[in-house]
């Protein structure tokens, strides 16, 4: 496990106004996130405004130590019909999580409170949560799952949680009654448009539980190439593997008709 620089500061604000999301509200507990996965979009964004450490993201995390008390207080002025989104820009139960408790704080907060709220983890981490989790009437849990294939995922994201640890946390949240979906996303291209990875993955969404998934690209593809590629090679490289890759539609065509067939809903 590679070391991480963890700073603890206070935030004067937590709940953040986006037109970017399918939420109206964001909020992230920590800024930085330890799992730095390849793709993840965030650091770029961060480069773009000039923002410090997006060449060592995934090395570094700020706790925002404050976070309950914050929501506490800006909870009072946010419309009871205001959709919340918790890790638009981290993942909120990420390993220090277990330390530090402020996204089970901020979950706390919240469920006091009808508001629709969307969580975006791949972290197992959330199962600590389920007795809050139940609480809440309108939640769900977006589960990031890009791959159900191990080699892949320690290509891609070395450093996040098992295929098979997110494949318990949608086993527990669903075994709770929590309306969990999986996020096939970012897609990564040259690897999962593959026949071969596609049936896998909706074989193994199935067998899981899940009955939605939501595919999506990669964000900001022209500041990612270069390095996806590098890291396309490697992964081709382990495997030895020659892939018989799909045109877009075809690819769209078989996910939809894959998911059909074991009744999941697919959103591409
Ligand atoms: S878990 Fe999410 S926020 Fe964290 S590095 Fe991966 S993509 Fe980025």
């Amino acid at each position: 496990m590679r070391s991480l620089t963890i700073q603890e500061i206070r935030c004067k604000h937590l709940l953040h106004r986006t037109s970017a999301s399918f939420a109206e509200v964001t909020i992230n507990p920590y800024i930085g996130c330890g799992f730095g996965c390849s793709y993840c979009y965030v650091p770029i964004l961060r480069a773009k405004r000039g923002q410090p450490g997006a060449q060592t993201w995934g090395q570094w995390v700020q706790v925002k130590i404050n976070a309950p008390d914050v929501v506490r207080r800006e909870m009072l002025d946010v419309s009871r019909d205001t959709h919340i989104l918790i890790g638009s820009a981290t993942d909120a139960w990420q390993p220090i999580e277990k330390r530090y408790r402020v996204s089970r704080g901020v979950l706390y907060e919240l469920s006091f409170y009808p508001n629709r709220v969307t969580i975006l983890t791949r972290s197992p981490l959330l199962i600590r949560d389920i007795d809050l989790l139940k609480r809440f009437e309108r939640l769900s849990v977006h589960i990031s799952v890009p791959t159900v294939d191990e080699k892949v995922r320690r290509v891609f994201e070395p450093h996040a949680p098992s295929v098979a640890g997110r494949i318990e946390l949608t086993r527990r949240l669903l075994k709770a009654g929590i309306r969990t979906t999986w996020a096939w996303c970012p897609f990564l291209p040259g690897v999962e448009n593959t026949p071969e990875h596609i049936r896998q993955y909706v074989r193994v969404a199935a067998q899981a539980g899940v009955t939605e998934i939501w595919v999506g690209r990669i964000n900001y593809w022209s500041s990612l190439a270069e390095r996806y590629r590098s890291l396309l090679n490697r992964y081709r490289l382990q495997t030895g593997w020659v892939p018989h890759l799909l045109l877009r539609e075809q690819t769209e065509q078989m996910v939809r008709e894959e998911c059909e067939k074991v009744g999941i809903l697919c959103r591409i």
